[in-house]
């Protein structure tokens, strides 16, 4: 199956709807569909939590609601650890996170690659690239096509400012990040809140990658609380100080396509207020 081309900038929550009653996956992607909205992101925070049985019914289901879905890896990846079966076993969750997520047909999987831990940046760098590289060709030998998409990091003791992402990116195949506002702005302890920064981010994207990143966007959003070590906890939009409007006017602008996850904790509420907005511009 060819990676899905985004049509549009479609919005959906990070993981099943809160209303959902049941909490399946192929329930929450009926939830989706039922809230007007089209896309979904399902989490395998803890573990990966879908058989490959259970992935392609969640595959049909999404086609034929046409639900876009994407994944996201279990929180404890390191792909940089110094002890080589934690490093070893980081890049196993992040790969098995893309057979499944490939089979329930998303179109990316996202993942946090690694921590710092008293290394340079580009120490750390190169040693992610290495672990992706190896992912990739055990992906492309399996025939799994799916983007493997490290996400902008909302602390500064993590790996993934947007130059890293943007030069891992230009540099192997398979590989775009994940656009998280909410840990730009957090990392950066209050910067990234403008027109003119959301608008600078999208244009060092385009020079980095070429105008068809901007068409094929995986992006997280939700209000932040932070501080001088950055993240501190998720809030919804309307309870914190990011300016979504403008963001999503630049969005709009810059005639983005792809994903937008809602990673407020009330999920579906902010991917729809995100998506009103989007429309009414
Ligand atoms: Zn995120």
């Amino acid at each position: 199956m060819p990676l899905w081309r985004p049509d549009r900038l479609r919005f959906g929550p990070a993981g099943i709807p809160l209303r959902a009653k049941a909490r399946s996956t192929k329930q929450g992607v009926l939830e989706v569909k039922a809230l007007g909205l089209d896309a979904m992101e399902i989490e395998f925070v803890r573990r990966i939590s879908l058989t490959e049985q259970s992935a392609r019914e969640v595959a049909a289901i999404a086609r034929e609601l046409d639900v876009a879905l994407t994944v996201h890896a279990p929180y404890y990846v390191n792909l940089a650890s110094p002890d080589k079966s934690k490093a070893e076993a980081s890049a196993q969750r992040v790969y098995q996170s893309a057979v499944i997520g490939y089979a329930a047909g998303a179109w990316s999987v996202c993942f946090h690659a690694a921590y710092y831990m008293g290394k340079g940046s580009e120490e750390v760098y190169s040693i992610v690239k290495e672990a992706l590289k190896g992912i990739i060709a055990k992906l492309k030998d399996e025939g799994v096509e799916i983007w493997l998409r490290p996400e902008t990091t909302g602390s500064p003791t993590e790996f993934g400012t947007l130059d890293e992402l943007l030069k891992l990116s230009s540099e192997l195949e398979m590989v775009m990040p994940v656009i998280d506002f909410a840990h730009l702005h957090a990392r950066s302890n209050g910067a990234f809140n403008s027109y003119e920064e959301f608008g600078d981010v999208l244009s060092r994207i385009e020079d980095a990658l070429g105008r068809e990143a901007l068409g094929n966007m995986h992006i997280h959003v939700s209000g932040i609380e932070y501080g001088e070590k950055g993240e501190v906890r998720h809030l919804n939009l309307q309870e914190s100080d990011l300016e979504y409007e403008d963001l999503v006017r630049a969005l709009k602008d810059f005639n983005v396509k792809g994903v937008l996850i809602s990673e407020s904790p009330n999920l579906e509420e902010d991917a729809l207020t995100l998506k009103k907005l989007f429309e009414s511009l």
